[in-house]
């Protein structure tokens, strides 16, 4: 396969084969973002694409399912990506699922129908990430998307038939408007109303600008407890009707997993126990993104 750059996928995408059809993000303006960080975005050519496509179909057999990467890969022209959907279909016919990451701006560009016709071709899974629900942050952070954007967004994907996941980060709003990002997030979850929902927990990436603003002391990096509060806040209100709640990235300091409705209340009480120290901490060392 061909590789370039850094490759990055969702979790949930460890045992994929990791299909790259861009390098970097076409957006790669998030101040907290630094995975591509020098990187010119382009799409990669046809013959390479097709080329790694062969060479799955000769060596990924045990392998169901192709996530592409990388940063927005919805991004691509509609031609280009339903050749590319069209062959994994072709020549990967064990593949049961293609899944990409997409923003509020590449899911804009696409119409609904075009979004249809991806996912009848296979693409099931969208992983968009919403970061915070709450105005102020989403502009501070250079998202390029408000929150009425992003539940627009994530209700085409679902109106398209996707699986979404979306994820959001805990500590991305500082310690001044936490709590109000924790309320904020909950509340563009519950509308949005994903399947999955991934929660992290920030880690500052020397090189980003939101790492030079907490080094200039205008960024305030929350404890381990006040990300366990804001961990309580949006889980508390968010509403899901069938959704699994994770917060078990690496990244998390107590890793949980919720179906939500169902679990909501024994999950609280657990972050309660985990608040008032009856519950051990994942230490710094062990985070990692
Ligand atoms: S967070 Fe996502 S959209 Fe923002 S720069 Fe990074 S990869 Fe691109």
């Amino acid at each position: 396969m061909h590789y370039e750059g850094t490759i990055i996928r969702p979790p949930s995408e460890a045992n994929s084969i990791l299909l790259q059809v861009t390098v970097g993000c076409s957006r790669n303006k998030c101040t907290f973002c630094g995975t591509y960080a020098g990187e010119r975005f382009r799409i990669k050519s046809d013959d390479i694409i097709m080329q790694d496509i062969a060479f799955a179909a000769a060596y990924c057999r045990r392998q169901r399912r192709v996530f592409l990467c990388d940063g927005d890969a919805l991004i691509l022209p509609r031609q280009r990506l339903v050749r590319i959907l069209q062959t994994i279909r072709d020549q990967l016919p064990w593949v049961t699922r293609v899944g990409a990451y997409a923003n509020a701006k590449s899911l804009k560009l696409k119409t609904p129908e075009e979004l249809s016709e991806f996912r009848r071709l296979g693409l099931g899974i969208l992983y968009m990430g919403l970061e915070s629900g709450d105005d102020a942050t989403l502009t501070r952070i250079n998202k390029g998307a408000d929150s009425v954007a992003m539940i627009a967004m994530g209700a085409k994907a679902r109106e398209a038939g996707f699986k979404l996941s979306v994820t959001v980060i805990l500590g991305i709003a500082g310690r001044e408007r936490s709590q109000i990002h924790a309320r904020e997030t909950g509340r563009v979850l519950s509308a949005i109303d994903p399947d999955y929902v991934g929660a992290l927990s920030l880690m500052l990436i020397p090189g980003t600008p939101l790492y030079e603003e907490w080094r200039s002391g205008a960024f305030t990096l929350i404890e381990p407890s006040e990300m366990l509060e804001e961990l309580r806040t949006m889980l508390a209100e968010t509403r899901l009707s069938q959704g699994l709640f994770h917060a078990n990235h690496a990244s998390n300091y107590l890793p949980i997993r919720a179906r939500l409705p169902k679990d909501k209340e024994a999950i609280l009480t657990m972050i309660d126990r985990a608040l008032e120290g009856k519950v051990a901490l994942k230490p710094e060392f062990m985070r990692a993104l």
